[in-house]
């Protein structure tokens, strides 16, 4: 393996913190945030609108081509409510974000989510489908679980991934 730092995904139901955590994370370890859904937009890997859902229908081919060049590189932190597309061979840490069902009805709210989109996303919280898809996609390992409710966890969590990276960069060190 090539990479001199390492891919981390981080990953969860919509709300439970990615971007708050990956924006944070960015800044104080100059790893490159890529945010999905932009990536999505702007390159348009995707197959139009779905406008029940409110989202973009994603082309994951389209998508694992737009970011080969930077995975392979290594560095990044993915930002995206689905892991199960990234080849295994990118990736070296997968965060799962959790939010109780409290405090995730309310931060989608506050989003507006159409009502289907609402249900799908409290659904899915409440059943760890990431979690699972997660642990299916990735050797157990590298998959850890962490809170995301209150400011304080977010701290820690990232206190725990920047310990997690120097450990990285020690045992890969050349
Ligand atoms: P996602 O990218 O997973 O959809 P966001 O990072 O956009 O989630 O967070 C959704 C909302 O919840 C934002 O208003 C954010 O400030 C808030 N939030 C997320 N995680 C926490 C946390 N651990 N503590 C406090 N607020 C949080
Ligand atoms: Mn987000």
């Amino acid at each position: 393996m090539s990479r001199t730092l390492p891919n981390i995904i981080i990953t969860g139901t919509p709300g439970t913190g990615k971007t708050s955590h990956c924006e944070l994370l960015a800044e104080r370890t100059g790893l490159k945030h890529i945010s999905v859904n932009e990536v999505v937009k702007d390159r348009e890997c995707h197959e139009g609108w779905d406008s029940e859902y409110q989202s973009w229908i994603v082309d994951e081919d389209k998508l694992l081509d737009a970011i080969e060049d930077q995975a392979k590189q290594g560095g990044c932190i993915i930002d995206w409510h689905a892991c199960d597309l990234f080849p295994k061979s990118w990736i070296d840490l997968v965060v799962v974000l959790r939010t109780d069902t409290a405090t995730l009805y309310d931060r989608l709210t506050a989003r507006k989510y159409p009502e289907i989109k609402l249900q799908e996303n409290m659904d899915s919280e409440i059943m760890e489908v990431l979690l699972q898809e997660a642990k299916d996609s990735y050797d157990e390992e590298i998959v850890v679980e962490l809170q995301s409710v209150t400011a304080d966890e977010m701290e820690s969590n990232i206190d725990r991934i920047e310990g997690w990276l120097n450990q990285w960069k020690e045992n890969n060190a050349a």
